[in-house]
């Protein structure tokens, strides 16, 4: 039975800074200046993607450095505790950092999502694991997840250029933490091979997703190999790179002329072939998006380089309509089209980022009709356990007062029900008790999947 739609989960402690003006405002001014370390930095100097890389911010200590007396010394105290808690490592752009409301960073959406704060982290649900969507049980090859008949998922590498704390692959993305050993997919020619044929042994297999990792950190001649050598496969109409990188770094597309036509090169070489070849990206927030993006899209679009957007729902950072409202609009003005919106994965260390499901219902009720349709994002939950994506009001089941839902897939893993847990911290006091009791969470399952037999 659904229950209660139009709820929504519990505000955080302080209420989010983001507050939405005109979407077509973007920022164009020296807004870098404002952070000790860069107050001498020139526009030009910013805007290469040299300066990001070099810069970027990969521990406390360089953090310290770079912010210097901007916040005061419990803030950075409160970030080490964090981060020796946290699944993924430490890296943030400057152009990133330098977008933090560094006035209010508790509550500022860009420092939730790069910047882990121990006072704010909350234990895991007891369902909760990694890898939650079990990708390696569904790869044939280490780094290619085919779950899908048509479309498969290959990780060429596993480093970004920003280390998301909610990542879904923080099985794989990124160096070790103290939390968490993880399984190493480095940029490995033999490892390619096998992908290559096994993607060119399955006629069935249409579709590429080039993830990782993320592809901004391939070479140039990486990129143009994998991209060249997927094209040449008779079976293969469709790839697309995926990469965080015009959120992280619009410098890059500006400045490593290399890179951005090497991706060019792929993209006329699939219009040749008559194949569709385009960029998958990750904004969550409409303070990412800024003149710079706008720059960088402008130089993609003049190519004929398609862009689409999926986006991570994520407690104070868009959990409000009036924000993924303003999120979706704003990336239709760069020419972004907004594919997905995801519930956020049950991973662990960031209970205080997921919503309940109702909160994605929620929000997807107030984004459609605001813009093109073509430019509402779909509003999906990757099923943990494997059956792929869902349809947010999909559900067979939902029980808002447990937090459970139950999923069906029939196009990918028929006759099976998968399960989705909302975060303890959205039920109320009788289902926080049950979930620390063994035997209640089984009756509470058991319940869930009975109402659908
Ligand atoms: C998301 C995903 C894809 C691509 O799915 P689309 O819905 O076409 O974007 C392919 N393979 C795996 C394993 C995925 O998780
Ligand atoms: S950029 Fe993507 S793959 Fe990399 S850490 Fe962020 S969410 Fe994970």
């Amino acid at each position: 039975m659904f229950t209660d739609t139009a709820h929504v989960d519990p505000p955080a402690a302080a209420p989010s800074t983001a507050a939405p003006t005109d979407h077509r405002d973007l920022r164009s001014d020296e807004f870098w200046r404002g952070i000790p370390a860069y107050a001498r930095v020139s526009a030009e100097e910013f805007r290469t993607h040299t300066f990001q890389n070099r810069h970027s911010v990969t521990n406390p200590r360089q953090l310290r450095e770079t912010l210097a007396d901007l916040v005061p010394a419990s803030f950075y105290e409160d970030l080490e505790a964090g981060v020796k808690n946290a699944p993924m490592a430490l890296r943030i752009s400057p152009y990133l950092l330098a977008l933090i409301d560094w006035s209010a960073p508790h509550t500022d959406p860009i420092r939730t999502q790069f910047l882990p704060l121990r006072a704010q982290q909350q234990p895991d649900h007891p369902m909760l694991r990694y890898d939650s969507l079990n990708e390696r049980e569904d790869s044939p090859v280490p780094g290619l997840t085919h779950r899908y008949r048509d479309k498969a998922l290959f990780l060429p590498q596993d480093s970004c250029p920003v280390y998301c704390r909610f990542c879904t692959r923080s099985y794989a993305v990124g160096g070790d933490t103290d939390a968490v050993e993880k399984l190493k997919l480095t940029a490995n020619f033999a490892r390619w091979e096998q992908a290559f044929a096994y993607i060119a042994g399955q006629p069935d297999l249409e579709d590429i997703v080039i993830s990782g990792g993320d592809s901004y950190n391939l070479s140039a001649a990486h990129l143009q190999l994998i991209g060249e050598r997927l094209l040449q496969m008779p079976n293969i109409r469709r790839i697309r790179y995926a990469t965080k990188g015009l959120c992280v770094q619009p410098q890059k597309i500006l400045s490593d002329h290399a890179w951005t036509d090497a991706l060019t090169g792929v993209v006329e070489l699939g219009r040749r072939l008559h194949k569709d070849v385009v960029v998958h990206t990750h904004f969550n927030h409409p303070n990412e998006i800024t003149s710079i993006t706008a720059d960088a899209m402008n130089v993609l679009t003049e190519r004929g380089i398609h862009v689409r957007c999926q986006t991570v729902l994520q407690r104070t950072v868009n959990d409000d309509p009036a924000v993924m409202t303003q999120l979706v609009r704003r990336l239709g003005h760069v020419n972004v089209h907004p594919y997905y919106v995801y519930v956020h994965d049950m991973v662990p260390g960031v209970e205080d980022l997921r919503t309940s499901l109702a909160t994605a219902q929620h929000l997807e009720k107030h984004v459609r009709g605001a813009t093109a349709g073509f430019n509402t994002p779909a509003f999906v939950l990757d099923t943990p356990g494997g059956g792929g994506k869902r349809d947010v009001h999909s559900p067979e089941h939902y029980d808002r007062a447990t937090g459970i839902s139950v999923f069906e897939s029939p196009s990918v893993k028929p006759g099976k029900k998968f399960l989705y847990f909302d975060p303890i911290a959205s039920l109320d006091e009788t289902a926080r008790w049950r979930w620390t009791q063994p035997a209640e969470r089984r009756a509470m399952i058991d319940e869930a999947l009975g109402a659908t037999s």
